[in-house]
Formats: C-alpha cells, sequence, structure tokens
C-alpha cells in the first residue's frame, strides 16, 4: 500500500485544533501534545537504516530505493 503524503504542518493543526476546541487545553498544553504526537508520528515514518533516516515517503513506492539525493539506502528499513 502507498502511504499519502504525508503533511507534517497539517497533522500538527489538526491535533492543535482538537486540544483547543475540543479538550478546552490552553494553547502551550495544546502545543506540548502536538509536538510530541508529530515526533512519534515522524519517528514511525523514518527510515531505521542508520546512513539514511529519511522518511517513508522518500523511499520509491515506500519500501524500494531512497529518493534523496547523495543517499545510499535501497530498501526502507523499519
Ligand atoms: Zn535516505
Ligand atoms: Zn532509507
Amino acid at each position: 500500500m502507498i502511504e499519502k503524503y504525508f503533511d507534517i504542518n497539517r497533522l500538527y493543526g489538526k491535533v492543535l485544533r482538537y486540544y483547543i476546541d475540543k479538550k478546552h487545553y490552553s494553547k502551550e498544553k495544546a502545543n506540548a501534545i502536538a509536538q510530541k504526537i508529530i515526533q512519534k508520528e515522524r519517528n514511525r515514518r523514518m527510515c531505521k537504516n542508520t546512513d539514511c533516516k529519511h522518511l517513508l515517503n522518500d523511499h520509491i513506492r515506500n519500501y524500494d530505493s531512497c529518493l534523496v539525493e547523495s543517499c545510499t539506502c535501497e530498501k526502507f528499513t523499519r
């Protein structure tokens, strides 16, 4: 399955709005939570190949070679 482009800013805005509008958290608190969630989501999508560490979206069809210039990674590692 090809994952849709991962838009960090959009997800960030959604999480922030959720905690402010629905949970009535302060902006600071909602911001701290959003940061944590983004970090986790990023990690989940990051290639664990130590020479790569690029995101899932940077790999052809989400599992083949990395598209980042100068990166030698040939397979997305979870
Ligand atoms: Zn890479
Ligand atoms: Zn990689």
